[in-house]
């Protein structure tokens, strides 16, 4: 650990991480394991996303069996049970005592770029140089607020990175844009706490929490799903909606309905304090009902074909009542009126490699890579979601990209050191 060498000449790295969330951690257990030079440069603390930049009551979406690196389990933790954000903290702190990461925290990367046959990288604390490059920076940077948000100073408007509980914002009720995990478990905590709530609903997944006894997270690993390389066709901006509040329950918009959650559609436009909702509501309710039966159709053909021994759950597929908001659902809403002091932006995140200025982009900034190997030599991304399948941006999937990320750096290391005969005689 300390600082980054002032002495005259830069200090060298063969392999530089730029991170040290689960991403950069699991990238140093396995080069580590193959002897590869390498060093973590986080700008903050380990795994700082899970400890400032996630709501105070958050936990793991899924279970702590599975929320995890296959190396560590979750010490003293129910396995079934889901660790709140400190404790997957405190497991990636421990992980990379586990591991001996060589990791210097509080130093930023403030720029990358191509020197000769390596990298010059400008941190916070001075220069290095390193052969390869590694961004594990993040699948969630910069929030993201859509352009429509209002410019209204009588409203207060977060986005879910900034929200920490219900008491940060004013009295008077709230509507939270967004409805994927983070938008769900916001709105259910802001109606626990007694606040008016509307949420508005885009297309999402909605898998069951459990199913015949098994996890979904377990169902996805079984059929497959967790490795599907691409999302199916139409559904790259689907959100997933899943909780692990409360020990874990299925997101059931019907039953938010019906325990006060306002449902509208996809919030549209602002006009003069009052808000516009798309009619996508009914829609957007019914594709995630599909989605979530056909999750239990695949999940009853994977028992019948392989005959294991599940209990089955006949009831999982009764869906109740639609709530009146769905069937009878809000084109606007004027703010005011409705007593509605506050916005919860819950639109999700960008990522933002200013710092990398190298040749590994396409024109809106987006990474070109294949399984996180760019196009520039030495450059490597991971943890950006479906890099190269569906898992890629969870905790255990990152570690099955970082395995392969560091096979791919120990060959190129390997074509690097090779000498021709001639010249090693010579
Ligand atoms: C609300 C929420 C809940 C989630 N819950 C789960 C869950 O339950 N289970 C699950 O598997 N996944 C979950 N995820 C997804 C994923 O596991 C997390 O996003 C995780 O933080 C990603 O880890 P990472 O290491 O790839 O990136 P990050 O955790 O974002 O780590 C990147 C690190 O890089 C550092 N950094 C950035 N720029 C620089 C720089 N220029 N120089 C030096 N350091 C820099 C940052 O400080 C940060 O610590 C959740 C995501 C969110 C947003």
């Amino acid at each position: 650990m300390g600082g980054v060498s002032g002495a005259e000449r830069p200090e060298k790295v063969e392999v530089l991480i730029v991170g040290g969330g689960q991403a950069g951690l699991a990238m140093s257990e396995h080069l580590g394991a193959g002897e590869v030079p390498h060093l973590i440069l986080e700008r903050e603390r380990i795994a700082e996303r899970w400890r400032s930049e996630r709501w105070d009551s958050l936990v793991a979406n899924g279970p702590a069996w599975h929320d995890r690196f296959p190396t560590l389990e979750f010490g003293g933790f129910d396995p079934d049970g889901f660790a709140a954000k400190e404790q997957v903290a405190d497991y990636f702190e421990a992980y990379a005592e586990k591991i001996g990461a060589r990791i210097r925290c509080g130093v930023e990367v403030t720029s990358v770029r191509r020197d000769g046959t390596g990298f010059r990288a400008e941190t916070s604390a001075g220069t290095i140089e390193a052969d390869y490059v590694v961004a594990a920076t993040g699948p969630f940077q910069v929030p993201q607020i859509p352009p429509i948000a209002p410019e209204d100073p009588g409203l207060t408007q977060i986005h879910s990175s900034a929200y920490r509980n219900p008491g940060q914002l004013p009295d008077g009720g709230v509507l939270v844009v967004g409805a994927g995990s983070s938008g769900v478990q916001i709105a259910e905590e802001l109606l626990a706490a007694g606040r008016s709530v509307y949420l508005s609903v885009g297309p999402h997944d909605r898998p069951p929490r459990s199913y015949r006894g098994r996890d979904f997270v377990w169902w996805l690993g079984v059929l497959g799903q967790w490795d599907a390389e691409a999302p199916p066709e139409g559904k790259e901006h689907v959100t997933i909606a899943v909780s692990g509040r409360d020990g874990g329950r299925t997101v059931d918009f019907r039953e938010l309905g019906a325990r006060g959650i306002r449902l509208v559609g996809l919030t549209a436009s602002f006009d003069g304090g009052v808000v516009r909702f798309a009619s996508d509501l009914g829609e957007n309710i019914a594709q995630g009902d599909a989605s979530y039966l056909s999750l239990l159709d695949e999940a009853d053909a994977y028992v019948e074909r392989t005959g294991i021994d599940l209990p089955e759950e006949p009831e999982a597929r009764q869906l109740g009542p639609l709530p009146s908001s769905v069937t009878d659902p809000l084109a606007e809403l004027d703010l005011a009126e409705a007593g509605v002091a506050s916005i919860v932006w819950a639109t999700g995140f960008r990522t933002d490699y200013s710092w990398l200025q190298v040749d590994a982009f396409d024109a809106d900034g987006t990474p070109k890579h294949r399984r996180g190997v760019s196009p520039e030599p030495g450059v490597y991304f991971l943890g950006l979601p479906w890099l190269s399948r569906r898992g890629s941006s969870f905790i255990w999937g990152v570690w099955h990209d970082a395995r392969y990320l560091a096979d791919q750096i120990a060959i190129q290391r390997a074509y690097r050191a090779y000498r021709p005969r001639s010249l090693t005689t010579a």
